[in-house]
């Protein structure tokens, strides 16, 4: 049996307020801003236009909370406690956050449902970190002195994420800082600011006290310049952030201001490395879910498939087979398979891309918007595949964050390593082989902070380290 399709027509735009010291308010202007729908363009949710006044009031709220409250010398099994209570209300609300992410992402049923049980693990993860975590004694170094190291909480730590993993990405930078004893000053996306603001709700709810977590919400404007505040503050002890390679450059830029730690997550432009010995069809299947979840819109999205020579045409044939399966449509049909993109900029973008592809590549299917009239109102691109890409061109190189794949065929291991590292990112990588010795050397030899042997993304392991080579970010 299938979920039912929602019912449109009863839906009224959620009414959000941001949360600033345990208060739910407006933002100090009176202004608002509204989220429409990526697929119809109708209002989803309004939320408050947050200034730098509002980021200022957030980050007092949170300086107090982590100096003269008690937050960050709680035992830590109650600061776990508070997190898998969180767990358990995100679990049992789950449908609330799908809804919220389906609706303001475009991202289909089958991925927003995804989102509220992987931050319900995060959470607990975090729990498990809070309760475990220790320092050292060292003890053997002369016969009269003890040295300790000792585990503390940074301080107020700001949290900028973006729009794509809106839960998923903010849960798991919240949960890691609140369980070490941080506060945190939390910045969404302005596509997206409805899951932040639903799980600040539960935290709230599991008995966090005010002022550990606020959440501003702001316009794209609006949204640069707060992330710049928060960024720059002097009473901010550490930044994370996940986002655009040059939005992370700019937060550098701030971070400094203070020396302030910075965590950054940034793009990508992923290698996944199909050899002729590997299981075509299983490396076909993985091409398709690399670079085509979310419509691309993926930070590890494997967008370069490069195929050894002698299989390349073959491995051709049975992706394109595959993506005859991906149904565009409306992400609350519980049958669609790929969304709309996110918003016009993004759709704009895309094109763009798939112009410049058509001219350097050979365009083997998609390459524009669809043609059916029930799709015309969003933000629609078909799944596209580009053969015979020179590794030097644009499409080859730039994350286009687009449900495009840009094939390019290689000789020996050696070249598949060369052409994989030449771009200026090193987020992920995969590789597809029956020959463990190509295995270990091709995934040795690849600069990627996240690296899978015959499958993308992971096959489901939680748990490992994050992050990127190069201008894919900075700490795991
Ligand atoms: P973005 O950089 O435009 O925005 C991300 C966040 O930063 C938003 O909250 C935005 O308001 C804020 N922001 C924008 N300019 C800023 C500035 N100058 N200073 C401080 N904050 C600023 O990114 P996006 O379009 O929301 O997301 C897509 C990008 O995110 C892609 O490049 C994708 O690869 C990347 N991403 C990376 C990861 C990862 O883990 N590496 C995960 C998801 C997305």
């Amino acid at each position: 049996m299938t979920a039912p399709v929602k019912e449109k027509t009863t839906f009224k735009p959620t009414h959000y307020q941001q949360l600033v010291n345990g208060q739910w308010e407006d933002a100090r202007s009176g202004k608002r801003f509204t989220r429409t729908s990526p697929f119809d363009g109708s209002p989803v949710a309004t939320y408050p236009d947050s200034g730098v006044a509002d980021a200022e009031a957030a980050i007092v709220a949170a300086r107090h909370a982590f100096d003269a409250t008690s937050w960050p010398t709680r035992p830590a099994a109650e600061r776990a406690g508070i997190l898998l209570r969180a767990a358990k209300l995100l679990r049992d609300s789950a449908d609330e956050f799908t809804d919220s992410i389906a609706r303001e992402v475009g991202k289909p049923m089958w991925m927003s449902d995804r989102e509220a049980p992987a931050a319900a693990a995060g959470f607990e993860s975090a729990a498990r970190l809070a309760v475990e975590a220790h320092g050292d004694a060292i003890t053997q170094q002369t016969p009269t002195a003890l040295g300790l190291t000792i585990k503390e909480p940074i301080g107020v730590v700001g949290v900028i994420t973006p729009w794509n993993y809106p839960l998923i990405l903010v849960a798991r930078k919240v949960g890691t800082a609140l369980a070490a004893g941080c506060t945190v000053v939390c910045k969404p996306s302005h596509y997206s600011s409805g899951a932040a603001l639903l799980m600040a709700r539960v935290l709230a709810e599991a008995g966090l006290p005010a002022g550990a977590l606020n959440v501003v919400t702001s316009s794209e404007d609006e949204g640069a310049l707060v992330g710049q505040y928060i960024s720059f503050s002097d009473k901010v002890d550490m930044v994370t952030f996940t986002g655009s390679t040059d939005s992370g450059k700019a937060v550098m830029r701030a971070a400094a201001n203070n020396v302030k730690r910075v965590a950054l997550e940034l793009g990508g432009k992923s290698p996944n490395v199909i050899f002729a010995d590997a299981d075509l069809e299983a490396a076909a299947e993985g091409a398709i879910a690399g670079v085509f979840n979310n419509s691309g819109q993926i930070c590890q999205a494997g967008s370069r498939l490069l195929v050894q020579k002698g299989v390349k045409d073959e491995v051709v044939q049975r992706v394109v087979r595959l993506m005859g399966a991906l149904t565009l449509g409306d992400p609350l049909d519980p049958k669609t398979k790929l969304g709309p993109l996110v918003n016009e900029r993004q759709l704009k973008r895309v094109e763009r891309y798939l112009s410049e592809g058509k001219k350097e590549a050979n365009l083997v299917v998609g390459g524009g918007r669809p043609t059916d009239h029930a799709l015309a109102n969003g933000h629609f691109i078909e799944p596209t595949l580009f053969d015979e890409v020179d590794p030097a061109s644009s499409i080859a190189r730039e994350e286009i964050f687009g449900p495009v794949l840009s094939v390019i065929e290689f000789d020996s291991a050696a070249d598949a390593v060369r052409i994989g590292n030449d771009t200026i990112f090193g987020l992920a990588a995969a590789v597809w082989t029956k020959n463990i010795d190509t295995a270990i050397n091709v995934a040795k030899g690849l600069r990627a902070g996240s690296l899978w042997v015959n499958c993308y993304h992971g096959a489901g392991i939680s748990g490992q380290p994050f992050g990127g080579y190069k201008q894919s970010g900075l700490g795991r």
